[in-house]
């Protein structure tokens, strides 16, 4: 096992597949910025599923367990039911997830589970179709959407759950519908603070609604009390409905920073490593994966989190804005 400057081991690896998306949302790939003249990653340059299953053993190597699959649009890249075959393979690898906004993910399902997939994260910021389809730069389906979520949660996964970002004055009123539609099914719903992930997003602490606002819209309706994490540096705070059963999760990158016990690592589809989702600054893995010794990648990734330091969320504050940050569809979230 290996540790950053601030001692945090590294536990958790989210791999994105594919730097395109087939939605454009507001707060990620606005389309005005995003057009037909953006220039994604060439098929080529993205990693191969060998090298991602090479970087992934090294990973688990040391200490790595849990791998989240995403994008970009992660079900956009073909056949990966067989990168999850090969990652399933990688001894001490207990844990595959995915991140997707579902668009793609009912008819894939099958596929992937009877791959090794374990879990599945559903984005949905609103049950409203005119709202969602405005939000994902009208390239957004509920309908379609739904279906997914419906075939997910009645598959033989171990989680599914859902994502909604939270934007002040925009979607708000979606915190209530989403909770009662979820109620009483295993499905848990996860609301995230808007974050200054990217430059590329215009984002403004006025647009932020807070984990405190959306606990208060909550409590409106009903009581809800926290509950313990299920292990060290989950990303999530937990919540549970007081009167009956059911999770509630919310990601507070904003208001309540968590990078004390942040132990994940990133990779961008075209093999960069991130140590932190606000990064100036990448890592290229790819050059050492390519006609190096076999140790090389192995003790550059341990030299690189050794040095790490990173702690964005608590210093936002004090951090000079202007530079450029990776934007979440790099590396995923
Ligand atoms: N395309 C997939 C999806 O949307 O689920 C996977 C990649 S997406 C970048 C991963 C997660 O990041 C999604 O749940 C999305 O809502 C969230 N996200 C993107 N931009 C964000 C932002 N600025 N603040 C908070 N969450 C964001
Ligand atoms: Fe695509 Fe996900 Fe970003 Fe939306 S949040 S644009 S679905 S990568
Ligand atoms: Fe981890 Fe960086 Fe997020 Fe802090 S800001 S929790 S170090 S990814």
């Amino acid at each position: 096992m290996i540790v950053d400057k601030l001692n945090r081991p590294i536990r958790d690896l989210r791999i994105s597949v594919m730097d395109t998306c087939n939605y454009r949302c507001t707060y990620c790939m606005p389309k005005e910025k995003f057009d037909d003249n953006y220039q994604f990653l060439k098929p080529d340059e993205r990693l191969s599923f060998d090298e991602i299953e090479k970087i992934v053993a090294v990973f688990a190597n040391y200490g790595v367990n849990k791998i989240r699959i995403t994008g970009g649009e992660p079900l956009l890249r073909k056949n990966l039911d067989q990168l999850i075959t090969k990652i399933k393979k990688i001894k001490s690898i207990e844990d595959i997830a995915l991140t997707t906004n579902g668009l793609l993910l009912e008819k894939q399902l099958p596929s992937l589970i009877n791959a090794g997939l374990d879990r599945v994260n559903i984005s949905i910021d609103s049950l409203d179709p005119q709202l969602y389809h405005q939000m994902s730069g009208e390239k957004g389906q509920l309908d379609i959407v739904l279906n997914a979520i419906e075939a997910a949660r009645n598959s033989s996964l171990k989680s599914v759950k859902l994502n909604c970002v939270v934007q002040a004055g925009v979607n708000e009123n979606q915190i209530i519908p989403l909770l009662k539609k979820y109620q009483n099914t295993n499905v848990v719903v996860r609301f995230i603070e808007y974050m200054d992930v990217g430059n590329k997003n215009d984002w403004h602490l006025n647009d932020v609604l807070s984990f405190k606002e959306i606990i208060q819209i909550i409590e409106s309706q009903w009581k809800i009390e926290p509950i313990n994490p299920n292990y060290i540096g989950e990303v999530a705070s937990r919540y549970k409905y007081k009167e009956f059963d059911g999770e509630i999760g919310f990601i507070t990158s904003i208001s309540k920073p968590f990078c004390q016990d942040c132990s994940r690592a990133r990779i961008s589809a075209d093999g960069k490593l991130y140590t932190c989702l606000f990064s100036h600054q990448s890592h290229d893995l790819r050059k050492y994966l390519r006609n190096n010794p076999p140790n090389l990648l192995s003790q550059k990734i341990a030299e690189i989190w050794q040095a790490r330091d990173d702690r964005y969320s608590e210093l936002r504050h004090q951090i000079e804005t202007g530079k450029d940050k990776i934007e979440m569809y790099v590396i995923g979230g």
